[in-house]
């Protein structure tokens, strides 16, 4: 009898996956898909809100996602930062700026949730002692905020473990588990170890699983050739949870107006490489040496008229007065920073020269071409102190734009690449996934770069941050029931 019953074990242990359920947890009260800024965010302020069980579930072996490789920079008004650099400021304001930005196309209640949202989670960061160590203007009002976010993301971790969250990692979500009757989403099925599984969340689950800058496919389907752009994201943003959420009737927003981000030197492997020097008086020129852009255009608007430039290249074209210009204003990063403060070049891909042709011919594009596109933008300025062409405007602060006349001339060859896809899930201002009648999937919550709404055309520097941190606080709160009586 003993030996049949070994003999049984032993059996069903050789046809078993090596993980198995037994002895594992399925049952938790909050699961989460993701574990970037909106998911570890929402994990804590879930935790600190009664949430008993909650598990984070994490497809790649690190956490972090795109948020811990990010710059940092979140967009934030009325925070303490502000009040102590004696910033004038108010929520209309940011979120007019937004709005201009996004070119009138985002959703006004998911910025004014972000913008009250965002300021609550800076003020609960900074009572843990996580501060910003800069603010800057990306033009105009200082409202960025820039963080270290390796400390901030390992300090959500920290915080989230101690109050009995359970993270796992190399754990990808496939599948929403949704009630065929009352629609409510119970749970998910997850990969561990190559084995399918099951988890069930009595509350629901959050999906904060990041972007899909690393799928082509999708990418190809909202067009603008974004397939063929050079993508920093990490691995493992293919749009999961974005394709799960679809596949049980969820709405989109904003996926038409995925756009990259403008501009990286050639080959960019970090945003160390990314450049807004163009906003300080370069021009910007295609591979026929003509100007095809407003400069003082929103980053994402410029990236976009690029992708469709003949081989989708671009150079900025500028003089030794606007590199000390933009050494002065750009608050530089990166290995061009030394560049712009002192104009040495020594390795970095700067080409110079001590006319126009000559700076043309050694960035091998056309010298006849680049002359009369520089000719006529210092003639315009000069005579008429306007770009007639595409009316840019100056954002130097010294109330005109910059003649490109003092050699040495500098060329740089630069490109879009994609930082994110700040489109996706439609969520309303609780965090709660709308599905294509305009109602919320029960049990079905979504934060950052899996959403879409808040950005409309173009999301603003700092705005997918905020939308990570504030809308991973305010699904934790709405999964709490904290949202009615008041935020935390
Ligand atoms: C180089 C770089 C610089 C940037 N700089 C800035 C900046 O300065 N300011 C700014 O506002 N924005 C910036 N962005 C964009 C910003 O970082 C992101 O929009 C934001 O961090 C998204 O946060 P998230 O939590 O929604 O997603 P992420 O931080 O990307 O986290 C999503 C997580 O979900 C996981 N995941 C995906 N699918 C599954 C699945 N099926 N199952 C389980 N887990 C899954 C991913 O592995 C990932 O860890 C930058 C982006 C990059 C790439």
């Amino acid at each position: 009898m003993r030996r049949r019953h070994l003999l049984e074990s032993a059996l069903l242990l050789a046809f078993s996956p090596l993980y198995s359920n037994a002895g594992e947890q399925d049952k938790f009260q909050l699961i989460i898909v993701g574990a970037g800024a909106a998911g570890l965010t929402c994990a804590c302020i879930a935790a600190e809100n009664g949430i008993k069980d909650i598990l984070v579930l994490e497809k790649n072996p690190v956490i972090g996602g795109s948020s811990i490789i990010s710059r940092g920079t979140w967009y934030a008004t009325g925070t303490k930062e502000q009040k102590k650099q004696h910033v004038e400021d108010s929520d209309q304001d940011a979120a007019l700026y937004l709005k201009s930005e996004g070119l009138g196309k985002n959703e006004d209640s998911l910025i004014r949730t972000m913008l009250e949202a965002g300021r609550e989670q800076i003020n609960w960061f900074e009572k843990n002692n996580i501060r910003p160590h800069l603010l800057f203007a990306e033009k105009g009002v200082k409202r960025i905020h820039q963080f270290n976010m390796p400390a901030l993301i390992f300090f959500l971790r920290k915080k989230a473990l101690s109050m009995g969250v359970k993270i796992w990692t190399g754990c990808p979500v496939k599948e929403l588990i949704q009630d065929k009757t009352t629609k409510r989403v119970s749970g998910v099925i997850y990969t561990k170890a190559g084995a399918d599984k099951k988890a069930y969340a009595s509350l629901g689950v959050v999906l904060c699983s990041g972007g899909f800058s690393r799928n082509k496919v999708l990418l190809e389907s909202v067009g603008h050739g974004l397939q063929n752009v050079a993508t920093l994201a990490p691995q493992g943003l293919t749009g999961d949870g974005l394709q799960m959420a679809i596949k049980i009737g969820a709405d989109t927003a904003d996926l038409a107006h995925i756009k990259a981000s403008y501009a990286f030197t050639d080959n960019p492997s970090t945003y160390n490489d990314m450049t807004f020097a163009y906003y300080y008086g370069p021009i910007i020129v295609n591979n026929d040496c003509s100007r095809f852009v407003n400069e003082s255009a929103p980053y994402k608007e410029i990236a976009q008229k690029v992708t469709h430039q003949r081989e989708a290249k671009s150079y900025l074209v500028f003089d030794s007065e606007i590199r000390k210009t933009v050494g002065r204003l750009s608050n530089a990063s990166g290995p061009l920073k030394e560049f712009w403060l002192t104009g040495k070049i020594d390795t970095l891909p700067v080409f110079t020269g001590h006319s126009i042709e000559e700076v043309a011919q050694n960035a091998h594009i056309d010298p006849v071409g680049l002359k009369d596109t520089v000719s006529m933008y210092n003639e315009n300025i000069a005579k008429i102190g306007k770009d007639p062409d595409f009316y840019r405007t100056d954002l130097t602060g010294q109330g005109s734009l910059a003649l490109i006349t003092h050699p040495p001339f500098y060329v740089i060859p630069v490109t879009p690449a994609l930082l994110g896809t700040y489109g996706g899930l439609k969520i309303n201002s609780e965090a709660r996934v709308l599905d294509l009648t305009g109602k919320p999937i029960p049990g079905l919550w979504a934060a950052g770069e899996v959403t879409g709404g808040l950005h409309g055309a173009a999301a603003a520097m700092g705005a997918p941050l905020a939308s990570a941190f504030s809308f991973g606080r305010i699904a934790a709160l709405s999964a709490a029931g904290k949202l009615t009586k008041g935020k935390s």
